[in-house]
C-alpha cells in the first residue's frame, strides 16, 4: 500500500508551505485511474497528521474522473479503466485526465 508514502509526501509539502503555522483545510486531487485509494489516503491522514501543522487540517479529497480524446473521431468520453474504447470503436485516444495526484490547495492560518 503507497499511500502512505502519498500521505506523507503530502503531509512533508503542506507543512513546510504553513511555515510553521497551521495547517486548516488541504485539498488534493485524486484521478480515478492513478491507483490510488481515496479511503485508504484519508484513512491513513489522522495517524500521518498528529504531531504536525497539519493535526487540526481536514483533508479534502476530490475524486477526477477518467476522461479521454477520440483520436479518430475527436469525441472526448469517460474511461473509468484501461480497456475503455471511444463510443466509435477506436482504442487510439489521448487521455485528457484521470490519473492525477495533485495537491490542489493548501489553507495556511493566518498569522495572529
Ligand atoms: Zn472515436
Amino acid at each position: 500500500m503507497h499511500e502512505l508514502s502519498i500521505v506523507c509526501s503530502i503531509v512533508e509539502l503542506a507543512s513546510e508551505a504553513a511555515e510553521g503555522r497551521a495547517v486548516r483545510r488541504v485539498t488534493i486531487e485524486i484521478g480515478k485511474l492513478s491507483g490510488v485509494e481515496p479511503e485508504a489516503v484519508a484513512f491513513c491522514f489522522p495517524e500521518v497528521a498528529r504531531g504536525t501543522p497539519l493535526e487540526d487540517a481536514t483533508l479534502d479529497i476530490r475524486e477526477v474522473e477518467a476522461e479521454a480524446r477520440c483520436d479518430i473521431c475527436g469525441a472526448e468520453f469517460p474511461t473509468p479503466d484501461m480497456l475503455s474504447a471511444c463510443p466509435c470503436g477506436s482504442r487510439q485516444f489521448e487521455r485528457l485526465r484521470g490519473d492525477e495526484l495533485n495537491i490542489k490547495s493548501i489553507e495556511i492560518e493566518e498569522a495572529a
